[in-house]
């Protein structure tokens, strides 16, 4: 099969679909793989470790999409990459769709097999291509916010674990899963004062029984979120309904009576995010204030530290790029359920419930 990797064009996005090792394993698999020229010269990846990897270098993402069956990514197709997607054409990448009509409807006009990354499913239950990129960003997290709590940033001037007679920081994490657990973890290391909200008691008492008495875990309902919210210092979004919108859990009025200063750190964002007054940044201009309260919600977290980013995403992927390129992807997506529950749309029709459900379109 030809494999096609292009060089991510979203901004300050520096990872890469595929590692010279991945490239490695699928030529040894009797594959052709196409890399954009430069496509991980940011990280440390150059063309160089490409061709011996044994990839075809080439210039143009045109003749990548022009010439690949199968094209892997990292982001979403951005609007000059949209038009080059051709019928047929199998793309294996992060989608996020459910917020997103725009890019669904030209992946459905284009005739494109579109496979989202993060809602390939695995058999315990989790989403194992969101995972890797949640742990990244769940530890991001807490370094983005503590940054965001300076003074010079508008937050309140605080230092997370506080100092010897200074109480530590409030951190609170609305949603226990991947992003949060790894968040909590962070922030328990650095000395703050924890509690994680999440609606399912298993996913609490796991965390009660990982932790003890280090992290508050508390039932999330409404009256408990604004308990929680208003007297934070920090607050992490990282809730998830697979393939769907984010729930929208805390309210401008909410927000309106937290301190000033606070932090919100919007992890959930490339979900529409958790937070009604989110709206997406980028690495290079990632924090804005509402009501005195600083947001921090960059969609894309983990391409700020790309390298080890990318590694984390190939170790996940490169098992269902080779069941693509060895099978064909009839046979992949008949084989196994969790690769097909990643299918997002094929051949012009949306094949995702809670995309279609969240865009009001037929399913
Ligand atoms: P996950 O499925 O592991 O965890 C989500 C948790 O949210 C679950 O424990 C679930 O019970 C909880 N939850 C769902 N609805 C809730 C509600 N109403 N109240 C409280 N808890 C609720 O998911 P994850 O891997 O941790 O991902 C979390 C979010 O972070 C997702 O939106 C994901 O796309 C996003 N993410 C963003 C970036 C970024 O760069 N911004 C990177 C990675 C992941």
């Amino acid at each position: 099969m030809r494999i096609g990797v292009p060089k991510e064009i979203k901004i300050h996005e520096s990872r890469v679909g595929l590692t010279p090792a991945a490239v490695r394993e699928l030529v040894a698999h009797g594959h052709h793989v196409m890399v954009q020229k430069n496509a991980g010269i940011q990280i440390d990846l150059s063309d160089d470790k490409y061709r011996s990897a044994g990839a075809e270098i080439v210039e143009t993402p045109q003749e990548i999409y022009a010439n690949a069956d199968l094209i892997v990514k990292v982001k979403e197709p951005q609007a000059s990459e949209l038009p080059l997607l051709r019928q047929g054409q199998v793309l294996f990448t992060y989608l996020h769709l459910a917020p997103d009509p725009v890019q669904t409807k030209a992946l459905m006009n284009s005739g494109c097999i579109a496979i989202a990354y993060e809602t390939v499913t695995d058999s315990f239950g989790g989403l194992p291509l969101l995972a890797p990129m949640s742990e990244v960003a769940g530890r991001m997290a807490i370094q983005a916010g503590a940054h965001a709590l300076e003074l010079d940033q508008g937050g309140r001037g605080m230092l997370l674990g506080g100092v010897s007679g200074v109480p530590a920081a409030r951190v609170v994490v609305i949603g226990g899963g991947v992003v949060g657990t790894n968040a909590a973890r962070i922030a328990m290391g650095v000395e703050a004062h924890v509690t994680v909200l999440d609606k399912s008691i298993h996913r609490l008492q796991q965390l009660d029984f990982q932790y003890g008495s280090k992290i508050n875990t508390v039932f999330s309902t409404v009256d408990a979120l604004e308990e929680h919210v208003s007297t934070a210092d920090l607050v992490i979004g990282a809730v998830l309904v697979p393939g769907g919108a984010a729930p929208k859990l805390v309210s401008r009025e909410m927000v309106s009576r937290m301190n000033r200063g606070a932090v919100l750190v919007d992890v959930a964002i490339d979900q529409g995010g958790c937070f009604e007054t989110s709206k997406p940044t980028t690495l290079a201009n990632p924090i804005f204030t509402v009501d005195g309260v600083v947001h921090y919600c960059v969609s894309n977290m983990p391409g700020a530290v790309a390298r080890t980013s990318t590694f984390a995403l190939n170790n996940a992927t490169l098992p269902f790029v080779l069941a693509l390129a060895n099978k064909g992807y009839r046979k992949a997506l008949t084989d196994d359920v969790h690769l097909r529950n990643g299918l997002n749309v094929y051949q012009g029709r949306l094949t995702y419930e809670a995309v279609a459900r969240d865009l009001g379109l037929s399913y």
